[in-house]
């Protein structure tokens, strides 16, 4: 998967290859045979999500800069691969998920691969994280549709980094990258991209198949 779909493609960063090729990504992937988890493209993690296709979250990655000693936040847990992806990459991981089912299926996960930085937040990821902000990088998974919502401008750290797709549809969307620099926010667009939106209103509940397991 490192070598033909994301080193080929131009991602150069050593140490987000090195982590690709050590995370077990069919950990992470509920409904998919564990041989058929590392191709290129999204697969369904339940309730209508996907996780992101590995170029696509390796490309995320790369564009976020990151370095070992950041505190970052994440909107939109999903299976937990970007979370562990990032957790391997610096010091501290923040992640806010609005589905219960994947939030607590990933802490199981992320458990279970004894990932001891991260911590996870069942809420709308919209608000962020008022009490573990600023953050030094950002990375919204699924698409805002207007703009980017102002809680996540204002706990972004001095010198900081979010990137998150923006788009009224999937066809318009848009990753953008935004800065905070001496207090003035720059914003620049980059890919064209398809990603979930995001919702207002999370499944809270446990489906039953969760409940009983
Ligand atoms: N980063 C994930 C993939 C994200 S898919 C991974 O590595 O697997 C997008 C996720 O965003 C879904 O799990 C979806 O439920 C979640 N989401 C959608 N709207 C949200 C919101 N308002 N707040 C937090 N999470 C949200």
């Amino acid at each position: 998967m490192v070598a033909e779909q994301i080193a080929a493609r131009g991602i150069t960063d050593p140490r987000i290859l090195r982590a690709m090729e050590v995370i077990p990504r069919h950990r992470f992937v509920p409904y998919t045979k564990p041989k058929n988890t590392y191709v290129d493209g999204p697969l369904p993690i339940g309730q209508g999500q996907t996780i992101s296709q590995p170029y696509i979250t390796a490309y995320m990655t790369e564009l976020l800069q990151t370095e070992p000693d950041h505190r970052v936040l994440e909107i939109g847990t999903g299976s937990g691969y970007q979370a562990a992806l990032l957790a391997t990459l610096c010091k501290e991981v923040y992640s806010v998920e609005i589905i219960a089912a994947h939030s607590i299926r990933a802490r199981k996960t992320l458990e279970d691969l004894q990932f001891k930085n991260v911590h996870l937040r069942l809420g709308d990821g919209r608000d962020g994280w008022p009490d573990a902000a600023p953050f030094d990088r950002i990375l919204v998974t699924a698409a805002a549709k207007k703009k980017i919502p102002d809680a996540l401008v204002d706990q972004l750290a001095e010198g900081g980094r979010m990137i998150l797709p923006l788009g009224n549809t999937v066809h318009s969307q848009k990753l953008v990258v935004c800065a905070r620099m001496k207090n003035q926010i720059i914003e620049e667009e980059d890919l064209a991209v398809r990603f979930v939106p995001l919702v207002t209103a999370g499944l809270t509940h446990l489906p039953k198949r969760l409940a009983t397991s």
